[in-house]
């Protein structure tokens, strides 16, 4: 199988990275997560990765809590996942840095966009933590921005879910799933692919983005070789 990115932005739920677990990090997905960047890496490919936060806290999902406080502890449970990640992919003999767009430079470097550029550009994995340090985001929409900074050539979305559906398949059996949509269909449809910030950015700035299964083994190796897995949009 051949390569079909020299860069790309692989972002990670927190929810994926709980597994069967739901809550937490599951010890076995953070290691079938490492062997997969690492086969890619081995390719050649350079691979950023946004991780979300969601398997720790929510900012939306607090009911009492100021939104920008629940916010920041959510960023903040990002880098507890970059943490983990960085820990897995280096047992794998990966190199990786972590990038925190809130400075706590004792665990990671702080976000410098010409740096994580120079890791990559090195074979390093570069792993960027605390979202985009503002409140009122999601990472999604960080990893449309990091994409577009770096000049990722797509987005690999891995996720829980296998595909886009036009609903949730696991409560509507008459869900359809999609190999192939537009930014603009998932945003006037309002499909749950991402939030509608991060949707609008990979659209203004035409950043495709291919949606799989992380739990699938060989799924982001088949995504960066550009096989039909999943949903492209694009
Ligand atoms: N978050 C934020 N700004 C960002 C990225 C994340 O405030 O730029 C917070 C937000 O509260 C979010 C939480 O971090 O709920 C976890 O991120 P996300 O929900 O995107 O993770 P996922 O659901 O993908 O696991």
């Amino acid at each position: 199988m051949e390569a079909k990115y020299k860069r790309v932005l692989l972002k990670i739920s927190g929810e994926a990275l709980a597994g069967e677990d739901h809550f937490g990090i599951n010890e076995e997905m953070l290691k079938k997560v490492a062997l997969q960047v690492k086969e890619i890496s081995e390719m050649g490919v350079q691979v950023a990765v946004v991780v979300g936060g969601g398997n720790f806290w929510r900012g939306r999902t607090s009911k009492s809590m100021d939104r920008a406080t629940a916010d920041y502890m959510g960023m903040l449970a990002t880098v507890m996942n970059a943490m983990a990640l960085q820990d897995a992919f280096e047992a794998e003999g990966l190199p990786t840095r972590v990038q925190t767009a809130i400075e706590m430079r004792e665990v990671a470097e702080p976000y410098v966009r010409r740096k994580a550029i120079s890791h990559l550009d090195h074979g390093k994995v570069v792993i960027f933590g605390a979202g985009t340090g503002n409140p009122f985001f999601s990472t999604d929409t960080t990893a449309a921005l990091r994409a577009a900074e770096i000049d990722a050539e797509v987005i690999l979305l891995a996720k829980k879910v296998d595909a886009v559906y036009s609903d949730d398949p696991e409560t509507n059996p008459n869900a359809v799933r999609y190999e192939s949509l537009t930014h603009k269909e998932v945003l006037e449809r309002d499909l749950k692919v991402m939030d509608s910030t991060a949707a609008s950015l990979c659209r203004d700035n035409d950043i495709a983005i291919h949606v799989f299964a992380l739990a699938e083994e060989g799924n982001v190796m088949k995504a960066v070789c550009g096989e039909k897995i999943g949903t492209i949009v694009r």
